[in-house]
């Protein structure tokens, strides 16, 4: 079928990515292919028993009708008790709204803020999903290039340059994926003022927030001035903190006339997220605190270890992450060599081969406005990553 009758939406919508390579490697693990994946960005440890344990409970408590369209009460009184603890500045649980998911949240923030020709100014590199949402979402994104030898840190006056009178939004992203690096509080500081100047909105998309390593300090914008806290829409959740990918619950922290206004438009396309999960993500946020730190030492270690294996690939380097749990290694010497037969000339052609040679999974950099660099997850074990790490040394080893 020629896909004709399919809106113009649909048909400029590239799907995304990360997810399609993540399916794909575990599609070829269910046929039985010993298939390493770096691709997709989930945690690979079980959600902590006792969140499990909340959800269980609520289910068996017979409650399995919808819950208010912004999330129980209770959980929007911890969301809000979260963001005051961590910006520093009082939130009311009206000021915050619970979705099925950090990116529903992003994509709400977007509708409800964005008129037809809107601009939003994206630092590259970006998360795959940023620009196709602000085009659903009828606004126009504004790529701001950040350089490797900043550690990816977007320059306050490069995104100066790009504020046209259309721009309506900055997205900010740190700790940031794809790069894995923090943004330095300076920075965050230079930007929030640049953003009270020039009147701008920022989405600061936060979920990685407690991933930061080697004494990197996250600081949120919302917390520069009065002004970067009422025009800063927070996105944050218990995805990437609790190891929660697949109960699907995030949130935003806003002003409180922003928050109604997602409530009203979460209200119209999901009605609300699922009770047990928003029990479950209640606990999370509520009870022991202690995997948090567990699970981050283990995503420093592995760090520490992917650094290590990448770095003495000959053409490939990567430069120390201080965040989430992503690396973003510069193979761009690779191109123009032949690996078993295949000539390797973008990210995406290296990538396919590396799958199909190799066995590695990992995401090409064009999506993320990174054409010279690879994406790598290590949200998977020490043992994957060094055999990942192996298998990626032999196949750049063995190039023609
Ligand atoms: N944000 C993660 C990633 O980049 C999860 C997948 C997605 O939604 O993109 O891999």
């Amino acid at each position: 079928m020629s896909g004709g009758f399919l809106s113009r939406r649909a048909l400029a919508l590239a799907p995304s990515s990360t997810l399609a390579m993540g399916a794909r490697a575990k599609q070829l693990q269910a046929e039985g292919r010993s298939v390493i994946s770096f691709s997709v960005g989930e945690p690979g440890f079980p959600t902590p028993s006792h969140i499990c344990e909340a959800a269980k409970c609520a289910i068996d408590s017979g409650r399995h009708g919808y819950t208010p369209t912004g999330g129980t009460p209770d959980l929007r009184e911890a969301v809000a008790k979260s963001l005051s603890q961590k910006i520093g500045a009082p939130y009311k649980a009206s000021q915050t709204i619970v979705s099925p998911g950090g990116k529903y949240s992003i994509y709400l923030t977007l509708l409800a803020l964005l008129n037809p020709g809107d601009e939003v100014i994206i630092p590259a590199p970006y998360w795959v999903s940023y620009p196709e949402m602000v085009r659903l979402a009828d606004g126009i994104p504004v790529f701001v290039e950040s350089r490797e030898e900043d550690g990816f840190a977007v320059s306050p006056e490069a995104v100066e340059k790009a504020i046209t009178p259309k721009t309506k939004l900055v997205i900010l992203n740190s700790p940031t994926n794809p790069s894995g690096q923090v943004t330095p509080p300076a920075v965050i500081e230079a930007l929030g003022r640049l953003m009270e100047k020039r009147e701008l909105w920022c989405l600061s998309d936060e979920i990685y927030d407690c991933l930061v390593f080697g004494g990197a300090i996250h600081r949120s914008i919302a917390s520069v001035s009065d002004y970067c806290l009422d025009r800063t829409v927070v996105v944050n959740g218990c995805s990437k903190t609790y190891s929660m990918t697949g109960w699907r619950i995030g949130w935003i922290g806003a002003n409180a006339a922003m928050a109604k206004a997602v409530d009203s438009i979460q209200s119209q396309t999901c009605s609300a997220p699922a009770f047990a999960s928003q029990a479950a993500a209640l606990a999370a946020l509520t009870g022991p605190q202690d995997s948090v730190a567990i699970m981050a030492a283990r995503f420093d270690q592995r760090r520490v270890l992917l650094h290590r294996l990448l770095n003495a690939i000959p053409g490939v380097s990567m430069a120390m992450p201080s965040g989430a749990f992503y690396a973003l290694p510069n193979v761009s010497r690779l191109f123009g060599r032949e690996f078993g037969g295949r000539r390797a000339n973008t990210s995406l052609e290296f990538c396919e081969i590396a799958l199909e040679k190799a066995h590695v999974a990992m995401v090409s950099g064009e999506g993320f406005g990174a054409p010279d660099h690879i994406r790598i997850s290590y949200a998977a074990s020490e043992k994957d990553i060094e055999e990942g790490c192996g298998r990626l040394a032999g196949l750049v080893g063995g190039m023609d």
